[in-house]
């Protein structure tokens, strides 16, 4: 399916809609996503706010800009935020976001669902977090292929596949709704390894996946390996293809619409709700943060304020006839149905 062209790209499109159609509500649900911190301990080879890369400048977000950002969340009805950042796993940073969960639940009533990406962690911590509040949890596997993994990762115990492997268990055992993933396109990675990282996402009964295009950082090492890449728009289209099978494969999981999309294509995200994605994070990150978390180059609205993003997103849905999900958590009907 990943190499479908012509007519059997189309039928591809086509199945995995009627599918989502079949089995999702006609909703995109949305996750205003919190760019809470730059600061990170790992070095991965790919990621621009890698610790070794000194044009970044660091940032955490006050507590007063960061519950503005669920605030805002609250008033226009998205119905969930996602915290993203680096990766650290002090003390200190996780009593921090474990005061923040608690603080959100109680001036939002309990109404915003609350995800989080904060990289890997220990059972405890986890359970700590899902204790304060939060629900559902996306760490990436990057590619599901350990030898591919250490080629884009530092060789060392920071950077360790079967420890990533352990931290995708260890959320499934504190009680989060279980989200992974992985970047498509990356230097060395074949089409088999793409299969096998769908196989990989069914075998581990995710609910929810989060998967994007690769886009290459020149401040980053694995930037040396450009000559090896597909042109932007084929990494566009390998991952249209990986969402439209994914849908086909797990019916009722939920499928982001990654932002990397949108930096190759200022329609990627919309493109992808059609192929079968059902969740979009607006970056609601203030203005003045946005441009120090660059993962990528070209990141869409870093000049935005967070007012303007919203009412494109907005424009948007209508145009491809998709209706938001209001004032709702949009979990994963995978979650709920094992739950019944
Ligand atoms: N630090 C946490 C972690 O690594 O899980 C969460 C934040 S991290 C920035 C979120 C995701 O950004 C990663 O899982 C990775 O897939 C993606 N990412 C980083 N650099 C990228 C790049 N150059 N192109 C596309 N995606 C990238
Ligand atoms: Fe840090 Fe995540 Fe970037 Fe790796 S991908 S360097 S853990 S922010």
């Amino acid at each position: 399916m990943l190499d479908a062209g012509g007519k059997d790209k189309i039928l591809l499109f086509e199945k995995a809609r009627e599918i989502t159609d079949l089995n999702i509500d006609n909703k995109v649900y949305l996750r205003g996503l919190i760019e809470y911190s730059n600061v990170c301990i790992k070095d991965c080879l790919y990621c621009g706010i890698r610790k070794s890369n000194k044009n970044t400048e660091r940032y955490t977000l006050s507590d007063e800009d960061f519950f503005q950002s669920a605030i805002y969340a609250l008033e226009h009805n998205y119905g969930s935020i996602a915290i993203q950042a680096g990766e650290r796993t002090d003390k200190v940073y996780i009593s921090k976001i474990s005061h923040l969960l608690k603080e959100i639940k109680k001036l939002s009533q309990g109404k915003l669902g609350i995800t989080l990406s904060l990289g890997e962690q220990t059972l405890d911590t986890y359970q700590k977090w899902f204790e304060a509040g939060a629900h559902r949890y996306l760490l990436r596997i990057e590619t599901s292929n350990k030898e591919l993994y250490s080629k884009i990762h530092p060789n060392n115990d920071l950077h360790n596949f079967d420890k990533r492997l352990e931290a995708l268990q260890n959320i499934r055992k504190a009680g989060f709704q279980l989200g992974t993933g992985v970047m498509i396109g990356l230097p060395h990675q074949t089409i088999k390894n793409l299969a096998d990282d769908l196989l990989f996402m069914k075998a581990l009964d995710v609910d929810m996946v989060g998967m994007g295009p690769y886009i290459e950082h020149p401040e980053t090492p694995l930037f040396e390996a450009q000559h090896l890449l597909k042109t932007p728009k084929q990494r566009l289209d390998l991952t249209f293809k990986m969402i439209a099978s994914l849908r086909i494969l797990m019916k009722d999981i939920n499928i982001v619409a990654a932002t990397a999309l949108q930096a190759i294509d200022k329609m990627g995200r919309e493109k992808a709700i059609g192929y079968g994605a059902n969740i979009m994070m607006p970056n609601i990150t203030p203005t003045n943060f946005k441009k120090n978390y660059k993962l990528y180059p070209n990141k869409p609205c870093i000049d935005e304020n967070t007012e303007e993003c919203g009412l494109c997103i907005d424009t948007k849905m209508n145009l491809i006839g998709s209706q938001i999900g209001y004032n709702e958590w949009g979990d994963s009907k995978h979650f709920t149905n094992s739950k019944v």
